[in-house]
């Protein structure tokens, strides 16, 4: 692991978001080999020789975000298309993220690392990718995301089915452009003998990489999936340790599906195939029954609630009140940048907790700002399963924590920390951010890699990558036109 050495950050106002919420006014922490080692007022014999200090006198410290649903792939997406269904939507997701090299993938994902870490997010989980995965691809993905220097965890995305709920059977499409669609066959599922090789080998070479780097098994969506290949993915997570990563019941034709094909939800279906577990961290997850909630919160499964994303393409609202009352862990998201055009959880807060307040005139059942940051803290660390490292600035926990200006225009006067950081923070006053208590952002700007660099060389590369794709767009595009 690369050593930080000691770190010392000096008279911060520190947001502790420990047990009992602590705010210390002013108070330093104290950082040896990547873990806080002591925090508060320190006495002077605490703050010995040490290898940096930043001094931090008008800053506010606090726990790194964690963006946990995203999709680096979809990083070169901001601004495509608007008023689109999910299925023209899945297309053109398909036709910009397709048939990139391995130089192709790291760059969208230092695209959207640098967005991350420039907004204040430490830790992200990448669903990744849209298509069949190799294990040259997978590799790509993840030494970008270690070169980041950010806390990332990849859901190795497949699905061995069916992708239904894009194209289904029948759908109406005129016969020439279901042809089309067909000749394209992009969406290969990836076979389940395949899987059971790969996704081990995958395991094997990156899973507790630098102490920063994760992989999890993750179907594309269960819907998509054999119950064989569930039942690998939690044998797969049960040998190693790991946690298990989808996108549940987002669309109403995926409940509809799932109804046909199951009998059953989805969520009853996971369960009654005894796959169900607390490792499960389950993005969107808009179309439950209150028997899926109570199953959920009864085997603690994450539900990563993306509001904007869901917002955006019309998918429906998460039914965040019901599920806090129900006791069940929810983390948050920013969705990849097709369906939610940048990667500021600050935004994804500020959405979770004012989207049903109109609804609502029980006004004890509105997700207020601790709420919401409590999921893109706390809530964040369980979908990694990092629950007890991250999240939270104390002694023992992992020194991934960002400063913000405080003499940023919405931070003066300094009336209550948690709820300018949801209602008011853009990300914009982000000054320093360290991960593992190493500086990757300092003054604004990301240090850990040349992320000017690969703006520009993304910039000079996104023609030639439609071009090699303009097969896929003609599809895509007939498709908006047949199913708007
Ligand atoms: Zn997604």
């Amino acid at each position: 692991m690369l050593k930080s050495g000691t770190v010392l950050i000096r008279q911060a106002m520190i947001l502790t978001l420990d047990d009992e919420a602590r705010i210390h006014q002013t108070g330093d922490i104290l950082i040896r080999d990547g873990v806080i080692a002591a925090l508060g007022a320190l006495p002077d014999d605490a703050l010995a020789p040490v290898d940096r200090v930043i001094e931090a006198r008008g800053m506010l410290a606090v726990p790194g975000l964690v963006n946990a649903h995203m999709h680096s792939q979809s990083g070169t997406m901001a601004g495509f298309g608007d008023r689109l269904s999910h299925p023209a939507f899945m297309w053109l997701t398909q036709a910009h993220t397709s048939r990139r090299n391995p130089d192709e993938i790291r760059l969208a994902v230092l695209l959207c690392a640098a967005q991350m870490l420039q907004s204040g997010t430490t830790a992200v989980i990448d669903h990744f990718p849209g298509q069949r995965f190799s294990i040259a691809e997978m590799d790509a993905v993840l030494s970008a995301w270690a070169e980041t220097g950010m806390r990332a965890t990849l859901g190795m995305r497949f699905f061995d089915g069916a992708f239904g709920d894009i194209l289904p059977a029948g759908a109406g499409l005129p016969p020439d452009l279901a042809a089309a669609a067909a000749s394209v066959d992009i969406l290969k599922p990836h076979p389940l003998a395949a899987l059971r090789e790969e996704m081990p080998e995958i395991v094997r070479r990156w899973h507790g990489h630098a102490g920063r780097i994760g992989v999890f098994p993750a179907p594309s969506n269960p819907d998509r999936c054999s119950d064989e290949a569930l039942v690998f993915c939690a044998e797969l997570a049960g040998q190693h340790d790991l946690g298990i990563h989808t996108h549940l019941l987002e669309t109403r034709a995926q409940a509809e599906i799932a109804a046909r094909r199951y009998g059953m939800t989805t969520v009853e279906h996971l369960d009654r195939l005894g796959v169900l577990s607390g490792r499960w961290s389950c993005a969107h997850c808009i179309w439950l029954t209150d028997d899926d909630i109570a199953r959920m919160a009864g085997h603690g499964v994450v539900a990563v609630h993306n509001p904007e994303s869901n917002a955006r393409i019309g998918a429906g609202r998460m039914r965040t009140p019901d599920m806090l009352a129900a006791g069940l862990p929810i983390a948050l998201g920013t969705d990849g940048s097709g369906a939610n055009d940048n990667l500021i959880l600050q935004e994804a807060m500020r959405a979770a907790a004012l989207l049903h307040r109109a609804d609502l005139p029980d006004r004890s059942r509105w997700v207020g700002a601790r709420d919401a940051l409590r999921m893109a803290t706390e809530g964040g660390a369980k979908a990694l399963r990092r629950e007890g490292e991250i999240g939270v600035l104390a002694p023992g926990f992992r020194a991934d924590l960002v400063l913000y200006r405080l003499d940023h225009p919405w931070w003066v006067p300094v009336n209550d920390p948690v709820a300018q950081l949801v209602f008011a923070e853009t990300g914009a006053a982000v000054s320093h951010v360290l991960v593992d208590g190493r500086v990757l952002v300092e003054d604004g700007r990301v240090t850990s890699f040349d992320a000017a660099g690969a703006l520009a060389e993304i910039r000079d590369r996104i023609a030639s990558l439609k071009a090699r794709n303009a097969d896929l767009f003609a599809v895509a595009e007939a498709i908006t036109r047949a199913m708007p």
